[in-house]
């Protein structure tokens, strides 16, 4: 039986499904991932010790391509979150038109207490225990939450080690000379970027105006802040999983980029080390990030992060979700009846797995783009897509989420009743005659 967030995302399904072209057979369909399968990796550590670790993958739907979705390395991952997970790539990859299902996999595992061998073992691990799951045409994995290029890379490697030769196109997100994609790394916080881009000219903002805080400084939470600041954008505040940081004057966020890489702690480096002589900066927790008066909040790190607990704190009226599930539904709710204007995950985000499916084709086509094609792609989609859930948004009066799901769903609809629903069987004998 699946608990609270899996059965919480698939409530969009019904609230959408109302200004959509879609049979309702369709959405009981995609209330039922395909398949769900739970593990166990053995892995040798440097101390001799065997330890065991809980693996999970889901393929939600493959209604519309390859099931397609990354993997997490993280202490709370478990199989309603997988679920959450795979579901929200369905409806990713239907709202930016991509021919791929949904998916998602994870480890129950805190990587940072690892070494770099005994991750290496875990991540062959996983592959080892999934390889019969997985597959270039019908579930492709790729990075997620503290996982990065190299670990795509040794999955790469285990399974061309499995099937006999080499599979380039079993995982997206792989290091560049193993047949990773050019543009791949910054993807995501580049496709948010076009989003807020759009959002832009529709607000008419003056970029050095607009007071950003972003929560979660990690792949996806980086690369949004950098292009941000880059086009003028004043970020205030950024944090991670240890605490935050605030500058009432913005950051200059490619050295907080800098110093988070490499001393691998945004607090260390900007309270301990040498960074916070040059930079006024105050400590703050994540909740008070969440809290702050800002013009624009990106949540950028993981699920849940504006509950009904502290929705009442949110004072941003612009939220563009770079992470996946950071609102619960019923925080939701609440922002939606205050007009917060809430760009959904399944658009902000959906920068990642475009690139991963450029990734795809290369791999499969055996020849490479060039990193302004890639981007000149990336941006047509984006904005394409963004427009499109906006006129959604302005046509039926709903707001943003709604439009997306709405658009997702008359895709996914579109393939499901392809294949035939009861409405069809039950007119299908007069066709037929
Ligand atoms: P990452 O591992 O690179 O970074 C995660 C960041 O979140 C780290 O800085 C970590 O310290 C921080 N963090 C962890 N727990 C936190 C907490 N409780 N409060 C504040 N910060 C916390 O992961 P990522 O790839 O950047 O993914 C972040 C989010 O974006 C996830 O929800 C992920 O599913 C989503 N996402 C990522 C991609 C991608 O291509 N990387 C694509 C789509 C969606």
């Amino acid at each position: 039986m699946m608990s609270d967030l899996f059965n919480n995302a698939i409530k969009y399904l019904d609230l959408a499904s109302e200004f959509a072209s879609i049979d309702a057979e369709a959405i009981e369909h995609l209330k039922h991932p395909v398949v769900s399968i739970k593990f166990s990796i053995p892995v040798r550590m440097d101390s001799g010790e065997l330890r065991f670790f809980t693996a999970y993958r889901v393929r939600h739907s493959t209604i519309r391509g390859p099931g397609k979705g990354g993997i997490r390395f993280h202490p709370k991952v478990c199989m309603d979150e997988m679920s959450s997970l795979a579901f929200w790539m369905t409806m990713k990859c239907a709202v930016v038109g991509i021919p791929f299902g949904g998916a998602k996999g994870g480890v129950s595992v805190n990587p940072k207490e690892l070494s770099p061998m005994e991750l290496e073992r875990l991540s062959r691990g996983f592959v080892k225990g999934v390889a019969d799951f997985i597959g270039p045409d019908l579930d492709i994995p790729a990075p997620d939450v503290y996982t990065n290029a190299m670990i795509m890379g040794w999955m790469m490697d285990e399974y061309s080690e499995i099937a006999r030769h080499r599979v380039p196109a079993i995982i997206t997100g792989k290091p560049i000379p193993t047949g990773g994609s050019l543009g791949r790394e910054d993807a995501t916080g580049r496709g948010a970027y076009y989003c807020i881009n759009e959002l832009e000219k529709r607000l008419n903002w003056q970029p050095k105006n607009i007071r950003v805080a972003v929560q979660g400084f990690g792949n996806a939470g980086q690369h949004v802040a950098q292009f941000l600041y880059h086009a003028g954008y004043k970020i205030v505040a950024v944090s991670d999983s240890k605490g935050g940081v605030y500058s009432k004057d913005g950051f200059d966020i490619d050295s907080l980029v800098y110093m988070k890489n490499s001393t691998r702690a945004l607090r260390a480096a900007y309270c301990e080390g040498s960074v916070c002589e040059e930079v006024a900066s105050e400590k703050i927790t994540n909740e008070e990030l969440l809290a702050l008066e800002v013009d624009l909040l990106i949540p950028a790190a993981l699920e849940n992060q504006i509950t009904k607990k502290n929705v009442s704190d949110i004072k941003a009226p612009v939220i563009v979700e770079v992470a996946n599930g950071p609102i619960s539904v019923d925080a939701d709710e609440i922002l939606k009846e205050q007009n917060t204007l809430i760009i959904p995950d399944i658009l902000a985000n959906a920068g990642g797995v475009t690139v991963s499916y450029f990734e795809w084709v290369q791999n499969k086509a055996g020849y490479y783009w060039c990193e302004p094609e890639i981007q000149e792609r990336l941006h047509e989609i984006m904005v394409r897509e963004f427009n499109a859930v906006y006129k959604i948004k302005e046509n039926q009066k709903i707001d943003m989420r709604t439009a997306a799901y709405v658009h997702a769903l008359n895709r996914l609809g579109e393939a499901i009743s392809a294949q035939g629903t009861k409405t069809y069987f039950e007119m299908a004998p007069s066709i037929i005659k």
